[in-house]
């Protein structure tokens, strides 16, 4: 019940990967046959998620995670805007750290950043982008799905909003590539981001486009590896996995999103009828149907959200918080909160995430384990 954070690596994934692990080793920038032969599958898995996105091959470099995507867009772009006398950035308050970080840290540095409020979905609303956007704005960033609540940011609209306004615009698209179409040119990105381990690839490996003709800053200086983009040897074996991982996604996605929604539906249903003091967070307009988040509304009862995980955990269900744990004390989610809930609610929160696994069985069993334990935990006011 935790498919947001990270996936099982699905067994054809790994399969595909292994030759690349113990017989075929070469370092794809070697000339010699064992060099080319990586050099091949190392392209041959750039085209294919290129394809996936309708983007040019020359267009993906691969990194090693969302989070350096997310950097690397952010950095990469800002140390080109001081040259066009842009230091504005725009992003939101319901942004992934990957993202909401490296802005702290260009504000440091010199730019200045808005953080859009978003609506009590978690959604932005575009004419709060035009209405931001400036002479000076070099990059708008907004995520494509949100992570906690599962919302769909409507992204071809606030990037017309940012390009209109000759603004870069890059999306985060970790949570929604593989679950829903993502293609660049219907979306209108000039980069954006992807991550493998969110749809049974590997840990360790993801991806930036950057549309041809955007300039950004090399982010890792050495070799020529990735057209000079990120230098370092590249890992042809996750390469392999995470494009693997991608046409496997493609293949399932639409009969996979008819059952989640279906899966959904009854879950949500079950809570419901349990739970008169259930809220439920990010559920109107167009929502993944893997997320399903849920509050406990502070004012009918009172429930220790970190109590719930953790005799959730008890139980063998493993689901995720509506806060996080930084230095040592637990804060409420950022995106609840910007959505508009209190803190003590933000605080009662649980974010199930279902997978291909997933079964109706799951369902009724996370039901029941919640029944129990918030009649054993919770006081009603
Ligand atoms: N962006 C979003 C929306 C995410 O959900 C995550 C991971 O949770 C990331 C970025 C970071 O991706 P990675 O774990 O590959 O660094």
């Amino acid at each position: 019940m935790d498919h947001t954070a990270t996936t099982p690596l699905d067994p054809e994934v790994f399969e595909a990967m292994r030759p690349y692990f113990v017989e075929k080793f070469g370092n794809a920038s070697s000339i010699h046959s064992f060099g080319r032969e990586s050099r091949v599958a190392l392209d041959s898995s750039r085209d294919s998620i290129a394809a996936l996105i309708g983007a040019q091959s020359g267009e993906i470099s691969f990194v090693s995670c969302g989070t350096e995507a997310d950097n690397f867009a952010l950095k990469g772009v800002a140390a080109m805007m001081t040259a066009r006398g842009k230091n504005h950035i725009i992003t939101t308050r319901a942004e992934h750290h990957a993202i909401l970080e490296p802005c702290a840290y260009l504000s440091r540095t010199g730019f200045s950043v808005t953080f859009l409020r978003v609506d009590s979905s978690g959604r932005v609303d575009a004419g709060d982008v035009r209405r931001a956007v400036n002479a000076r704005t070099g990059i708008v960033s907004i995520m494509h799905v949100n992570n906690e609540v599962g919302s769909v940011n409507p992204v071809a609209e606030l990037a017309r909003a940012a390009t209109d306004n000759k603004a870069l615009f890059h999306t985060d698209a970790v949570q929604s590539f593989g679950k829903i179409p993502v293609d660049v040119n219907d979306l209108g990105v000039d980069l954006l981001s992807l991550s493998a381990h969110k749809i049974y690839g590997p840990k360790g490996i993801g991806a930036i486009y950057v549309r041809r003709g955007v300039e950004t800053e090399r982010f890792m200086h050495g070799g020529g590896q990735e057209r000079g983009r990120r230098a370092g040897t590249e890992n042809v074996a996750l390469a392999v996995g995470f494009a693997k991982a991608a046409s496997l996604m493609h293949q399932r996605m639409e009969a996979e999103h008819r059952r989640l929604t279906g899966l959904k539906t009854r879950f949500r249903g079950m809570l419901e009828d349990r739970f008169p003091f259930l809220l439920v967070n990010g559920d109107s307009g167009e929502s993944l149907p893997h997320i399903l988040n849920v509050s406990f509304d502070s004012t009918r009862i009172e429930i220790d959200g970190e109590a719930l995980l953790f005799n959730l955990d008890l139980a063998g269900i493993a689901a995720a918080s509506g806060s996080a744990c930084s230095s040592g004390s637990v804060e409420p989610s950022h995106v609840l909160i910007a959505m508009g809930r209190d803190v003590a609610t933000a605080r009662a929160t649980i974010r199930f995430s279902m997978g291909v696994s997933t079964s109706a069985d799951d369902i009724d069993q996370s039901v029941a384990e919640l029944d129990r334990i918030v009649r054993r935990i919770g006081k009603k006011r």
